[in-house]
């Protein structure tokens, strides 16, 4: 008998005398005690506020994407004890791959991100430096800083692994302590992840809690720096956020809540077309897949009138080798549901279905289970006809969150677009065609209804990730029906679990506070040439000044010749003078840029190892025969890289000879730690 414990405030607490008795949804039999427990959920708040955020935020974007690459590395090294547990949810291996694999990998990108794309420091920049003042003695920053409060996770039963580490790799990297509350269905298999993380001892004290069975009064104990991430029904998702001191503090409250979404088969595609195959077997796998709970599934099949009568053909021919069982039977295809319960809420949510549309496909009543009895979890997929869609309300409206779908006819482009619209606003709609016009059209009609629109064809089928797949780099959540949420996305999610803040002051208080040079202010004298310092030794605002040097017709020609950029502007005066931007022949942006290389380059060999690229490049006055340049070179920004060496930013502007601005760029540099 399992009996998954709640981990709260660094100790582990068993079920009480109100735990839920799970049943196994395969057997039927009862396979664990669940929650009931007494938690003081105060001492919790207490905890994660005042322990684990504290420890969090003193660590950097840097320190805490490290943390994450490690708990993912450490719970792949451990995952076969949660793929033991897999099938006691009813899943098969395959469909536990999503869930425990797709969970670490999601926590990876997150590790990766976090040093690509965050600096290594407390603060993140939010967009470039305002310009609010003529002089530029007054600017302003967005930043982002950790909240200061704990994030409570609440997620739905289907994915008890990935559910959590998709909210709980950008929670930590942001800096939040968190307070997970899975399904008390699955939460066994959630419980033996949290477990593997604290056996890792990477997580500081105070980081991740976690409540199996009821929240009692957690919530209406939120406060004003708190978040609730919610994964769940619509109707779980509004009792919860219209909780009094959710609304009185402003609590963020992040749904994803359920979804009807839609996959339309282009005009395009034929049956002698791949895109009509593709349309076929993704529409088979999302039905099938975890028995079609997965609130991305696809709820609605929306194709040419013409075509109905070949997709139901083709979808029935798969749909027959669906080998429904035990999921550790070999061979199986389609597991069972996550309970009895949830069984009958499908049949219930179908039969709804069915009083817009005919069921063509799968009897619940009848159909082969292998390994196991068919009174158990188990249903067959089902799949429904509407004809008249347009007329239709409960196929756009009800969700039957099992192995159910529903196959309806458009007749125009607009049409099929308002047909995915009519869900209310869903998690994803794709789009199968090979038409571009076709994509257009559809996207630009349909994009604002949903949160993810994902369009696959003969050329991208080999390498898509599938309809139903929400990725770390792009957002998961939709408007309105599907909770009007967004997670995922990259550095967008973890931005849910910061503060935006405008910061506004003069360049040296901005650049103290993102420790990050700014135009304006202070600039330092270093003891020699930066680029003979170590990426230890160089000081933010580090600057060099370099002598000038003459750019000379002779210059531009020699270049022109050289290069083979004999543009007008460089080489015939009459076609510059008559070019709206120029007075006459110019020197090439491009020889400003070698000859500004050329002067504050130190040449011998040091510990800048590597030029690595060029950002933000302006050209912002010409510079012609004559004229003469120098360089201003400030060390800008440093990030460690490797544990050899480290990017430092540097800001190059270039001057004339009447100290006007002529050009500017953050350069990149790899530089080398001392010894
Ligand atoms: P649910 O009944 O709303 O439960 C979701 C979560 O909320 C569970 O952890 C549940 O805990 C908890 N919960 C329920 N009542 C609560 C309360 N009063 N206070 C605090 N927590 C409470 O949804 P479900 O039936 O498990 O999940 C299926 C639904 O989730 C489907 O509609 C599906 O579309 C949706 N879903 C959406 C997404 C998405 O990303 N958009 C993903 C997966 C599923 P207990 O288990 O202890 O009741």
């Amino acid at each position: 008998m399992l009996e998954p414990h709640s981990y709260a405030c660094g100790q582990w607490i068993g079920p009480g005398q109100d735990a839920a008795r799970l049943k196994n949804p395969v057997t039927g039999l009862e396979m664990a005690r669940a929650g009931g427990a007494t938690l003081d959920f105060q001492a919790m708040l207490d905890w994660g506020r005042n322990t684990g955020g504290p420890a969090l935020r003193a660590m950097t974007f840097h320190d805490r994407a490290r943390m994450l690459k490690a708990l993912a590395t450490h719970i792949d090294s451990r995952k076969e004890e949660l793929y033991a547990l897999n099938p006691l949810t009813g899943a098969t291996r395959k469909d536990g791959w999503i869930d425990i694999d797709g969970g670490i990998g999601t926590m990876f990108v997150f590790a990766s991100k976090g040093r690509r794309e965050m600096p290594d420091g407390h603060v993140y920049l939010d967009g470039e430096v305002e310009q609010l003042s003529r002089k530029g003695t007054f600017l302003g920053q967005h930043i982002a800083v950790p909240l200061q409060g704990v994030a409570v996770h609440i997620n739905a039963f289907n994915f008890p692994v990935w559910g959590m580490l998709e909210k709980l790799a950008p929670a930590l990297l942001a800096g939040v302590p968190c307070i997970v509350k899975p399904a008390t269905q699955t939460s066994f298999l959630t419980e033996a992840c949290v477990r593997i993380m604290m056996d890792s001892g990477l997580l500081p004290e105070g980081a991740l809690q976690l409540i199996v069975g009821r929240t009692g009064d957690l919530l209406s104990r939120l406060g004003p720096q708190d978040v609730v991430s919610f994964t769940g029904s619509a109707r779980t998702a509004l009792a919860l956020r219209s909780m009094p001191n959710i609304l009185a503090n402003s609590v963020r409250f992040v749904a994803e809540q359920d979804s009807l979404n839609a996959s339309v088969l282009g005009p395009d595609a034929a049956p002698d077309t791949p895109e009509f195959d593709l349309f076929v077997k993704e529409a088979v796998t999302e039905m099938t897949t975890k028995a079609g709970q997965k609130c991305t599934a696809i709820r609605r099949m929306i194709v040419p009138d013409t075509l109905v009568s070949p997709v139901l053909d083709a979808l029935t021919a798969r749909l027959e080798k669906t080998t429904i069982g035990n999921p550790e039977t070999e061979g199986v295809r389609m597991g069972a549901l996550v309970s009895a319960d949830q069984k009958s809420d499908v049949l219930a949510q179908a039969a709804r279905i069915g009083n817009d549309a005919q069921r063509v496909f799968g009897d619940p009543d009848h159909f082969a289970v292998q390994g196991a009895d068919p009174a158990q979890g188990f249903l067959p997929p089902m799949l429904y006809h509407c004809n008249d869609p347009a007329a239709a309300r409960a196929v756009h409206e009800v969700e039957a969150f099992g192995p159910v779908s529903t196959l309806m006819p458009y007749t125009t482009i607009a049409q099929a677009a308002e047909l995915a619209n009519l869900g209310q606003g869903s998690l994803v709609a794709s789009l199968i065609t090979n038409d571009p016009e076709v994509a257009r059209a559809i996207t630009l009609e349909s994009a604002a209804w949903h949160g993810r629109i994902y369009i696959n064809n003969r050329t991208s089928q080999a390498e898509s990730t599938g309809h139903g797949s929400p990725l770390p780099h792009m957002t998961h959540g939709g408007p309105g029906r599907a909770g009007g949420g967004e997670e995922l996305g990259g550095i967008r999610g973890v931005l849910h679990y910061m503060q935006r803040t405008a910061v506004q002051g003069s360049p040296e208080m901005l650049s103290a506070i993102t420790r990050q040079w700014i135009p304006g202010a202070p600039e330092r004298k270093g003891p020699g040439h930066p680029f003979q310092r170590s990426f230890n030794e160089i000081e933010i605002g580090e600057t060099i000044h370099t002598g000038s040097r003459v750019v000379t017709l002779e210059d531009i020609e020699h270049f022109a010749e050289f290069t083979g950029d004999t543009f007008y502007a460089h080489m015939d005066e009459d076609a510059a003078k008559a070019n709206p931007f120029f007075p006459g022949r110019v020197a090439h942006g491009y020889l400003l840029l070698s000859f500004a290389a050329g002067l504050f380059v130190q040449p011998d060999p040091g510990p800048v190892l590597a030029n690595t690229g060029l950002n933000a490049l302006s050209f912002q006055k010409p510079v012609s025969p004559g004229d003469s340049i120098r360089v201003r070179l400030t060390a800008k920004r440093k990030t460690r890289r490797t544990d050899e060496y480290g990017e430092v930013r540097w800001n190059a502007t270039l001057y004339n000879q009447h100290d006007e601005q002529v050009a500017e760029y953050e350069l990149l540099t790899m530089v080398a730690y001392s010894r």
